[in-house]
């Protein structure tokens, strides 16, 4: 960012105590704190947390995670529950936060979360999907794209998962915080 988004004036780097050197607009006499996106991806269990769910979408033939933009307003416990339902029709009834990573080439934050769903049923898959596909959870570590984020977070959930340093936690899904600040 190298111009202000509100008014266009240049940029220029200014020290502000505690954060150390920020882009400031000397016509807003603001800092201009580098904007990104959020979003959040999941290596979704079954039930008996013995499989994991990988899809594929935009005729593209690639399996690849359950994944999507954190809207504005909307924090990111939502956004999982919300994605998994419009993709793939599933209700998530535990979940766990893994990971995150700053993505560069589409500037997001990708925040990696564990669930587990209600069933396994794969009769509601949306149009947004292609095909989705229970594996193994050693398989699905393999069956991802590679190399990819998507892989790195799926063996690093997984791995937690087993060593114990994870437990996924009951959803109380009345209790999500949706949107308070549209
Ligand atoms: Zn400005």
């Amino acid at each position: 960012m190298t111009h202000c988004y509100e008014c266009g004036a240049k940029l220029i780097p200014k020290e502000l105590e505690g954060e150390g050197i920020i882009p400031y607009c000397p016509s807003c006499e603001t800092f201009r704190f580098p904007i990104f996106s959020t979003a959040m991806s999941t290596t979704l269990l079954s039930p008996d947390r013995k499989k994991a769910l990988l899809i594929q979408q935009y005729g593209r033939g690639r399996n690849v995670l359950v994944a999507g933009y954190v809207n504005k307003g909307e924090n990111a416990e939502h956004a999982v529950v919300r994605e998994i339902m419009e993709e793939v029709g599933l209700k998530v009834t535990h979940m766990v936060f893994v990971k995150s990573t700053y993505f560069a080439p589409s500037n997001t934050l990708m925040l990696h979360f564990l669930t587990v769903v209600e069933d396994e049923d794969l009769s509601h898959i949306t149009k947004e999907v292609d095909k989705a596909q229970w594996f193994s959870l050693e398989d699905a570590q393999k069956a991802v794209i590679t190399p990819s984020l998507a892989e790195r977070f799926i063996k690093t959930a997984i791995g937690k998962l087993e060593r114990g340093e994870i437990i996924p936690l009951p959803v109380d899904t009345e209790n999500l915080w949706p949107a308070e600040n549209k």
